[in-house]
């Protein structure tokens, strides 16, 4: 265990997680000082809690690092490239994020055991897949934390019922979800099991390259003890796990949709079938219920399904209960969200693909698609995601800062599919582009197709977050459905 008694430690960044890192530390006799590039009111409001609790408050300055200081915490979204961090590694200061200060704050249970972790990493689908196997775990009866980058910080889960953290029995066991910066700040994490889910570029102004981004995920296998499970699909995941350093004797974990070999779980006519956790998997498999337990039931989804079974079948837990926990789990919002059919056309709201990858899985589960797409596009390519679903795709409306990547990769790798370019963001509400791309794309779609506002982008260009982003298509696909009730 880590002594922080009398620590000059440096917390970089006063919000959530900032705050929280701050108020376990001082709660450890820790010195803290925190520090944040801005210095504005809001900021100071957050930071003056710190300071209550004994903090030395630096706002407006996140360039140099404190005199003194022996350890740095920083929040997750601080790039490698920021200059603190520049300062700190040529002074040999160890920096931690918080996943990785949460891991060194552990706690034994009352038993004297340690909660388990079950680490959840990936370009997509971690926060389903998070969901599903703390589903699973509620079925087995565990009082568990679904937390890290879901809403509930890991460390606020970890201190929960420890000096400094919030009241509440501690969890029995943590699903966690890091984001690859979480997982570059790390360095000691072991969690019982982990999965990386799938890798395709994102992040790339945040990371500097793709090999970094990887690097940065496949950190979550090191030092694993049980199950280091892999997307037999991509290869990326599986150079991953083949590099890791785990401990001795943790398996390599694969799910595929067919057929499952040997320590795999898989699919066998409709089942989810495990072969890994089983006593006699030469010859049999536990069955963990069927693909149409799995809601939304598109592919990408039963992937999700078997990477959340595998974590959760490596803890122990029961056939029944991962089927049970598949059954009583429902989809977050802004994932493949039907909101309303209009003259035999489907609208779907999946402003959660915020990236070409997540639109490729949800425009792949449908036959024809009218695409609603644009936004920030965070240095991605779109070329490959246009090939591969030029046949679906019945046309494009594209808005947003960056939508003339798309309307490009559009133009080059399938020129026959009609454009619209709807502009934005601009002097008009991001309500109205909207309303407009919802018309028009209701114009361009024949009964049976699909209105998929999968953006492949991010959303701040234009709204608040890919949430705003998801109510505002569903209001104007209903006002839509309401005027033209009302003119029939
Ligand atoms: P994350 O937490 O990684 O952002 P979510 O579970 O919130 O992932 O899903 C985000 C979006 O990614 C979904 O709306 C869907 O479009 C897409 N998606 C989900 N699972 C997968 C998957 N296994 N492969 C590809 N895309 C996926």
């Amino acid at each position: 265990p880590v002594q922080f008694a009398d620590a000059a430690v440096t917390v970089v960044g006063a919000r959530v997680v900032g705050l929280s890192a701050s108020a376990a530390l001082l709660a450890r006799g820790a010195r803290v000082t925190l520090v944040d590039r801005y210095a504005d009111e809001a900021t100071t409001a957050r930071a003056a809690r710190a300071e209550a609790q004994g903090a030395v408050l630096r706002l407006g300055d996140d360039e140099t690092l404190p005199e003194g200081t022996e350890l740095m915490v920083v929040t997750p979204g601080l790039p490698p490239s920021a200059p603190i961090v520049a300062a700190a590694r040529a002074a040999g200061v160890p920096i931690w994020g918080d996943a990785e200060l949460a891991w060194r704050l552990r706690a034994p249970l009352p038993d004297g055991s340690y909660a388990p972790w079950l680490v959840v990493t990936g370009t997509n689908g971690k926060s389903t897949t998070v969901r599903m196997a703390e589903a699973m775990l509620k079925e087995a009866g565990k009082n568990v934390a679904a937390c890290g980058n879901i809403g509930y910080p890991v460390l606020d889960a970890v201190l929960r019922g420890q000096a400094g953290g919030e009241a509440g029995d501690p969890f029995e066991v943590l699903v966690i979800e890091l984001s690859s910066y979480q997982l570059y700040w790390s360095a000691t994490i072991s969690a019982l099991a982990s999965v990386v889910l799938n890798l395709a570029p994102d992040h790339l102004d945040w990371h500097g390259s793709y090999a970094d981004y990887t690097t940065a995920k496949g950190r979550a296998y090191e030092n694993c003890q049980i199950a280091a499970v892999y997307n037999a699909a991509d290869l990326e995941t599986v150079r991953l796990v083949e590099e890791a350093e785990v401990v001795e004797g943790c398996r390599a974990i694969g799910f595929t949709l067919g057929a499952p070999g040997l320590s795999m779980l898989g699919v066998v006519d409709g089942i989810l079938a495990d072969r890994a956790f089983v006593p006699d998997r030469r010859t049999s498999a536990a069955e963990l219920g069927t693909v149409y337990d799995v809601e939304p039931h598109a592919p990408h989804n039963v992937a999700n399904a078997l990477a959340a079974a595998a974590l959760v079948r490596a803890y122990g837990v029961e056939p029944t209960a991962v089927r049970d926990g598949l059954r009583a789990f429902r989809p977050e919002p802004h994932r493949i969200a039907w909101v309303a059919t209009i003259d035999g056309v489907d609208f779907v709201d999946d402003s959660k693909a915020t990236n070409p990858h997540a639109a490729s899985a949800s425009i792949g589960a449908y036959d024809h698609v009218v695409w609603l797409a644009g936004g920030l596009a965070k240095g991605a390519d779109f070329d490959e995601l246009v090939e591969r679903h030029a046949k679906r795709l019945r046309g494009a409306v594209l808005f947003g800062a960056e939508r003339h990547l798309v309307a490009e990769a559009l133009r080059r790798r399938a020129p026959e599919v009609p454009v619209v370019d709807l502009g934005g963001p601009g002097p008009e509400g991001a309500g109205d582009v909207m309303a407009e791309a919802v018309a028009v794309a209701r114009g361009m779609a024949v009964s049976g197709d699909t209105v998929l506002l999968a953006p492949a982008c991010a959303s701040m260009d234009m709204f608040t977050s890919y949430g705003e982003r998801g109510d505002v298509f569903a209001a104007a696909v209903r006002e839509l459905k309401d005027k033209l009730a009302a003119e029939a």
